[in-house]
């Protein structure tokens, strides 16, 4: 492992945990009130999906951190096993497209 490879994890480490600590307190409030959990489907063009580089359609996505096989629905940030559109941990739950895909892809393989 190289030190750039370990630097370019730690920086995805850190981003995650970022995204996480910022999105746990909301997504209680959702986990409280399922209503509200009731499903918004996360937009492209919001501030954390741009920062994100979320896109519904994960072959649009231009960033060169994305691998060929890195979609949502091999993601362990996406909840749930069926549907094309599922909750993510990383936008508070809101739905994305099972073949999207943002910059904090974590591998469920
Ligand atoms: S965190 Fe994973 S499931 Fe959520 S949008 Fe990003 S790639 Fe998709």
């Amino acid at each position: 492992m190289t030190d750039q490879t370990v630097i370019l994890q730690r920086r995805k480490l850190l981003r995650i945990l970022t995204v996480g600590a910022t999105l746990v307190p909301l997504s209680g409030l959702f986990l409280r009130n399922p209503a509200l959990a009731q499903q918004e489907k996360v937009n492209e063009d919001d501030p954390l999906a741009k920062s994100l580089n979320y896109a519904h359609d994960a072959t649009k996505v231009t960033s060169k951190q994305r691998k060929a096989d890195q979609f949502c629905n091999n993601c362990q940030l996406l909840q749930g096993d069926e549907g094309a559109w599922r909750p993510c941990v990383a936008f508070a739950n809101k739905l994305v497209n099972e073949n999207g895909w943002c910059s904090a892809y974590v591998s469920n393989v």
